[in-house]
C-alpha cells in the first residue's frame, strides 16, 4: 500500500464533495471546519478516504428529517481528531456493543460491514474510533490518528 503523508483536510474536503449531492437529496448539510493549520497524518488516503465516507454515509442515512451534519478537524496535541456529528436516533446500548462486527446492520438493506472495515483501516493506521452517543440527540464518531509532519 502507498502510505504518504498527507493533510487530511483534502481528504474531507473530497469526502464532503463526493457525498454532497446524496446529502442535500435529503434536505441534510454538511457543515465543515477545519481550521487554518494543515492535519498532518501518514497513511493511506483511498483507504482514510473510505473511513469517512463509511461514517459520513451512516450519519446521512440516519438524518431522516434533513438537519445538519458537522464535520470537523482538529489537532489535539499528537493526534488529529475528525468528528462527524449527526442529530439523528442515536444508538441504543444493546446495539452500540454489535457494531462494527461482521454483518451486523439494523438497516433492511445493508452490509453491516462499513464500520468494520472502517475499523480494521484506523486500526491499521495506529489509530482508533470513539463513538458518543445519546438516544433522540445523536451520535459523534471521532476518528483519531497519529499526527504526523512530513519530514524535511
Ligand atoms: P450498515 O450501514 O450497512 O448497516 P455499518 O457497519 O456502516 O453497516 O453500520 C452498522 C450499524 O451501526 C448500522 O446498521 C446502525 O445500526 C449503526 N450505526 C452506524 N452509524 C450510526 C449512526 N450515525 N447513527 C445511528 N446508528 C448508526
Ligand atoms: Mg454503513
Amino acid at each position: 500500500y502507498e502510505y504518504s503523508y498527507k493533510d487530511i483536510r483534502t481528504v474531507m474536503r473530497d469526502t464532503i464533495m463526493l457525498l454532497e449531492a446524496q446529502a442535500l437529496l435529503h434536505s441534510i448539510e454538511l457543515e465543515a471546519e477545519f481550521g487554518e493549520d494543515p492535519l498532518w497524518v501518514h497513511g493511506v488516503e483511498d483507504q482514510l478516504k473510505q473511513v469517512f465516507i463509511n461514517v459520513l454515509k451512516n450519519a446521512i442515512e440516519v438524518m431522516i428529517d434533513g438537519g445538519k451534519i458537522l464535520v470537523s478537524g482538529v489537532r489535539e496535541d499528537d493526534q488529529v481528531v475528525v468528528r462527524i456529528q449527526d442529530f439523528g436516533p442515536g444508538i441504543p446500548q444493546e446495539t452500540m456493543a454489535k457494531i462494527g462486527q461482521p454483518f451486523y446492520t439494523t438497516k433492511d438493506k445493508g452490509t453491516g460491514l462499513g464500520l468494520m472495515v472502517s475499523y480494521k483501516i484506523v486500526d491499521n493506521h495506529q489509530g482508533r474510533v470513539d463513538v458518543q452517543t445519546k438516544i433522540g440527540r445523536g451520535t459523534t464518531f471521532a476518528i483519531i490518528l497519529p499526527y504526523m509532519v512530513p519530514p524535511g
